[in-house]
């Protein structure tokens, strides 16, 4: 009986396709390409074109008899050595597992950081020695300029290249090219300041977990020198020749971040969506001499190879959820990763998430406090309340009589209003309409200095139109208020205040960030006006008022953690006043003054807020004390997404103990055109989803033309 049509000797891999298709894929191995390895990355035909895959298992000859038509073979190997150790791999397999992903996406979202090796640059010293070894490689190098890997395979027109010219590489055939990075500035190193008891503390607590997977909760009110304890704490590890990373929720951390770590240790790292393809190889190329890596969530999956303790700081933000692609939440993932490696990870936070606050009060996560600011100043004024019922403008009497003061007394100040643009909408006085988004179910924003209207949501922009739409009348008046028109009323008001707005739409490069943030560390501006952007982690010694625009936005939204993140955010912002030695004011304006959770946004508030809080999420049953799981069907036929959804909810049904919704259309119901509906899948126990829903989700088939997102852990319920 034959075995195969490739004779009895032939290799076969089980192979993760760098595609959102479900499952993997079988190839036949050639044997030219050494031995097989699970981990390794492969080149593949597929469809019509060709992708990366990874390896992931060897498949015996027997188990491949049964498939029917011929099986293709890899085109090539891209690595001598597997990326991921096996520690790695099994930590990858329980994400994939978790999340409910494809094998093949979840292996492409882990190895981005990889893909740009086909720029690596080689250079060949001997071509004679080189051709007589690697005949594939003849005609390539035709002069001594590095070639890219990329343009070696171009070159080469022959199988197997890849492969070739990274053995070649090993023997010393070929030489790879460092990038052209830019000079090393040295920053002058600082030595590291005398705790105070309760960083001591911290610090002895962290030294105590090491070499085990040990998770700690650092929780402190902003200023009170979480940072100084990671960097002591990261200086003994370094010290042992460990590694230490650092995630941060944005890159807008990043610069204050970096400058601190580049006065303590020789070799720090950045990693960010943000950086240029040489920047990322340098980094690549690096990863055995780092002592710290900072970056975003993505930094997660870059192999430190002698990590030894990770650090989430602002854990409790959003950013770390990844909304395409896998939905993982980096700041879990690197629970499970911390676990894996058997490494103690420190999740810090002034306004910890209900989940993180759970463990540790439980007793999981090991509870560090710092409960005092560092600076004299301490503790801000308690907030002052205004109420803008009957305001005529976003700016209260109050609010402009303390700008002025600052600007008096050479002080600095931020405005938080968490909605860019000029105006989230603009209506027509005479029929009442709003000008909505034609692929949303969303208004369009007024962004008045580029003349257009945008959707926030899919990105739409347009003309601002001269006369309404539906009554022709040329009578339109925006309505309420966003940075922009915060920006112009301030200038008016107060011709001196030199102003800065801090939003994504003038925020547009790494470079503007950190000139925006370095002009207003050096006082040449006076007043910072901005979104969440400016929330998170500044320290600003010299800012003493902050004000809160409008702080009734995002505490009515339709999702039970809108609360949990308004406190957050409010709580973070009013933290920025106050932490030089200067006392800090702060001024919030709203509508409804006596909402009692304004009571609640000072930090001395915080453990009572969050257990409060934790007791109401108990008492329903909500997360963190159940797990939710959203499956968005979406279609650009609302039937159709509506009957996808449907189905999916009827073949729940066998699930037991997992409370199962209907097909529901989303908060947001239309988004880039496409009609979403969800089924929302609750777990009391947290004991059985998302690992019973795989077979379920396997055996029904999606519809043509509607898309299914499945998102574990949601934090987005919109
Ligand atoms: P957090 O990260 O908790 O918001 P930071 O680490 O930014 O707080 O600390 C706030 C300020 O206090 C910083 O300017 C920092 O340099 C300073 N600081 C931290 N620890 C000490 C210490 N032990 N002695 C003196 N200053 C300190
Ligand atoms: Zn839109």
């Amino acid at each position: 009986m034959p075995l195969s049509p490739h004779g009895s000797d032939s290799r076969y891999v089980e192979v993760a396709v760098f595609s959102p298709l479900p499952g993997s894929f079988t190839y036949l191995w050639p044997a030219a390409l050494g031995d097989p390895e699970a981990g390794l990355r492969l080149l593949l035909p597929f469809g019509k074109g060709r992708r990366h895959g990874v390896l992931l298992d060897t498949v015996s000859p027997e188990a491949v008899a049964g498939q029917t038509g011929e099986l293709r073979a890899v085109e090539d190997r891209l690595d001598l050595t597997p990326l991921y150790s096996e520690a790695r791999r099994r930590w990858l397999e329980r994400l994939r597992r978790y999340y409910l992903a494809p094998p093949g996406e979840v292996w492409s979202t882990a190895l981005a950081w990889a893909a740009q090796d086909e720029k690596r640059r080689f250079r060949c010293p001997d071509v004679v020695a080189l051709v007589q070894r690697y005949p594939v490689l003849a005609d390539v190098f035709r002069t001594r300029a590095a070639l890219s890997l990329g343009a070696i395979c171009r070159r080469a027109q022959a199988p197997y290249v890849w492969y070739a010219a990274l053995c070649a590489n090993e023997q010393g055939l070929l030489q790879e090219e460092a990038c052209p990075s830019e000079p090393e500035v040295e920053a002058p190193f600082a030595k590291p300041m005398r705790l105070t008891g309760a960083q001591q503390r911290a610090v002895a607590a962290l030294a105590d977990g090491q070499d085990k997977f040990t998770p700690y909760l650092l929780f402190g009110c902003t200023g009170s020198g979480k940072t100084e304890v990671y960097l002591q704490a990261a200086a003994a590890i370094v010290a042992e020749g460990g590694q230490l990373l650092v995630l941060v929720p944005e890159i807008g951390l990043t610069p204050l971040w970096i400058e601190r770590l580049k006065r303590r240790f020789r070799r720090v790292a950045v990693w960010h969506s943000a950086m240029s393809g040489t920047e990322r190889l340098e980094v690549r190329r690096q990863l055995d001499q780092i002592e710290v890596l900072i970056g975003t969530r993505s930094a997660l999956f870059l192999p430190l190879p002698r990590l030894k303790m990770i650090v989430i700081d602002e854990e409790h933000d959003g950013s770390f959820k990844q909304q395409e692609g896998v939905a993982y939440s980096a700041r879990d993932a690197a629970m499970l990763l911390a676990q894996e490696l058997a490494i103690p990870i420190v999740l810090g936070s002034a306004t910890p998430s209900l989940e993180s606050w759970r463990q540790a009060e439980e007793g999981s996560y090991r509870r560090l406090d710092l409960p005092e600011r560092i600076a004299q100043a301490s503790v801000p004024m308690r907030a002052e309340i205004i109420d803008m019922r009957r305001a005529d403008g976003p700016v209260s009497a109050p609010l402009l009589v303390a700008l002025g003061q600052i600007k008096a007394s050479s002080e600095q100040a931020i405005l938080f209003l968490n909605r860019r643009g000029y105006a989230p909408a603009l209506q027509c006085t005479a029929c009442g309409e709003v000008p909505e988004c034609s692929s949303c179910s969303m208004r369009l924003t007024l962004h008045r200095r580029a003349g257009q209207l945008r959707c926030h949501a899919c990105g739409f922009r347009r003309r601002i139109p001269s006369s309404c739409e539906a009554c022709g009348e040329k009578a339109f008046m925006p309505l309420g208020e966003g940075t922009e028109k915060l920006e112009d009323v301030l200038q008016e008001a107060l011709p001196d205040l030199r102003l800065a707005r801090f939003d994504r739409d003038v925020i547009t490069s790494h470079e503007r960030l950190t000139t925006t943030l370095a002009d207003f560390e050096a006082g040449k501006t006076d007043c910072l006006v901005g979104t969440q952007m400016l929330v998170k982690g500044h320290d600003f010694p010299n800012v003493t008022l902050v004000g809160v625009i409008n702080a009734d936005l995002g505490v009515n939204l339709p999702d039970f953690r809108a609360g949990e993140r308004w406190w957050q955010q409010l709580t973070q912002v009013t933290g920025r006043a106050g932490r030089g030695d200067k006392p800090g004011r702060v001024i919030i304006q709203t509508r409804m003054p006596e909402a009692p959770w304004l009571a609640r946004l000072s930090e001395t508030e915080a453990e009572a807020t969050l257990n409060e809080e934790l007791e109401l999420r108990r008492q329903l049953g909500f997360p963190p004390y159940a797990r939710w799981l959203r499956v968005l069907f979406s279609a650009t036929k609302a039937e159709r997404a509506r009957q996808a959804a449907e189905e999916f909810a009827a073949g729940c049904a066998s699930l037991d103990s997992v409370a199962v919704s209907d097909a529901m259309p989303c908060a947001i119901e239309r988004l880039a055109g496409r009609f979403r509906y969800e089924v929302l899948l609750r777990d009391g126990s947290r004991r059985i989803l998302p690992w019973k829903l795989e077979p379920l989700l396997a055996a029904l088939p999606l519809p043509s033309g509607v898309r299914r997102r499945v998102d574990v852990d949601p934090q987005d319920m919109m």
